[in-house]
């Protein structure tokens, strides 16, 4: 059997997930709300799936849905996507993520990456030929500027960045994007800017978009998940936006592994944009609340906390626990011993940093799980 990504295993959300089920832990492992979508959505959606709704949607996605995506657009950077050739409906941000990297890498090719990594980006450049380059984010988890200089070279098709970032919850300035255009602009080098987490920004920050620059904007696909928006990851929507010329490219590869995304929940995703544009609008305030309370319910833990800026995960610091072991390990313990599944981060590197000792939570739960995990958290000594 050929074997093409000789490396790779079932990912770790799989595998946490399904630990966290067989041992009837907490699951704060794989990143997914434990509550529905706002209900006006979920009857919109039911609406949809009665007849004249089941075909085919358009390939680059349901208009009225790729308008409201622009509207989004235009709102928070000041200008208007053309709809017909800048914006893509999705079955899902990963899909959006694979079909960029096929339509942009070929054999040989090199994507810089920063670690630690979402991990669907190193397999996708593997699958079209090409190869990552692995720079490490700083201990604050921002961008070193001239380690990603130093990196380039004249293979480097692809930069992907990834704000606010999976797995610590860094985000990113406008300042730092212009200083990416500045470096890239010298070369031939495009950028994905993974932005699923683009409204889950705390503690009175702006999101910095690449679609703020348009001189960046011109050389992006900027990728979005309704998924992480409207607490439905299990409804696979995303969307990209991108220059036209870039947006081509894309639709070229998403027309064969995707043709398109599914229909009645593009219908009912536009429906409720448009109606209840305030979800949105509160979409911050609603997980900053939910981050606040997971983190002072931990307070008085022997965990220590790092600063989550956007997302909705948290980073817990475990040395004064267990530090003798890694987080593998770690992970392993606390879901056996204490009933709590989380993600290890040394997963998401190329080369683990040494003696990190730092575990991810999901804190996009009720406030009956965070009390719940907190207590159980609360207990470890
Ligand atoms: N990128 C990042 C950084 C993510 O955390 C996720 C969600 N797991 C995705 C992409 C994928 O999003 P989707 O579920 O829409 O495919
Ligand atoms: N993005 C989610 C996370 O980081 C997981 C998505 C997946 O399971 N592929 O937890």
């Amino acid at each position: 059997l050929p074997n093409k990504l000789p490396t790779i295993g079932t990912s770790i959300f799989t595998r946490m997930t399904q630990l966290a089920q067989q041992t009837e832990a907490l699951n704060l492992s794989q990143g997914f709300p434990d509550f529905d979508s706002p209900p006006q959505l979920l009857e919109a959606l039911k609406g949809y799936t009665s007849q004249g709704f089941q075909q085919y949607a358009l390939m680059q996605g349901l208009p009225a849905l790729r308008e409201q995506v622009a509207l989004t657009i235009q709102q928070r950077y000041g200008w208007l996507p053309d709809t017909a050739t800048e914006v893509a409906i999705t079955p899902g941000a990963t899909a959006a993520i694979f079909c960029v990297i096929q339509a942009l890498v070929q054999a040989g090719d090199e994507v810089i990456v920063f670690d630690p990594c979402y991990d669907s980006y190193d397999p996708a450049t593997r699958l079209a030929g090409g190869m990552c380059i692995h720079v490490p984010l700083q201990s604050d988890f921002s961008i070193d500027w001239q380690r990603f200089k130093a990196a380039i070279s004249d293979k480097t098709r692809l930069v992907i960045i990834n704000f606010p970032h999976n797995p610590s919850g860094a985000v990113i300035t406008l300042q730092d994007l212009k200083t990416l255009y500045d470096i890239i602009e010298p070369y031939n080098i495009l950028v994905l800017s993974d932005e699923v987490y683009e409204y889950l920004v705390f503690d009175g920050l702006m999101h910095a978009s690449v679609l703020g620059l348009p001189e960046l904007a011109a050389r992006s696909f900027m990728i979005g998940s309704f998924g992480k928006t409207f607490h439905v990851t299990g409804w696979k929507t995303g969307y990209v936006v991108a220059a036209p010329e870039l947006m081509q490219a894309f639709l070229k590869v998403h027309q064969y592994v995707n043709f398109c995304g599914v229909t009645p929940i593009q219908h009912a995703l536009a429906d409720f944009m448009q109606q209840h544009p305030e979800h949105i609008n509160q979409l911050a305030s609603f997980y900053q609340a939910k981050r606040d309370l997971f983190c002072q319910l931990l307070q008085p833990s022997a965990f220590k906390l790092l600063p989550s800026r956007g997302t909705y995960f948290q980073l817990l610091d475990y040395s004064a626990i267990r530090n003798d072991l890694d987080d593998v390990q770690m992970s392993q313990w606390l879901v056996h011993e204490h009933g709590i599944a989380s993600i290890p981060i040394s997963v998401f590197y190329e080369k683990p940093v040494e003696g990190q000792r730092l575990i991810r939570l999901c804190f996009a739960k009720t406030e009956a799980t965070l009390q719940q995990a907190a207590q159980r958290l609360c207990q470890i000594a």
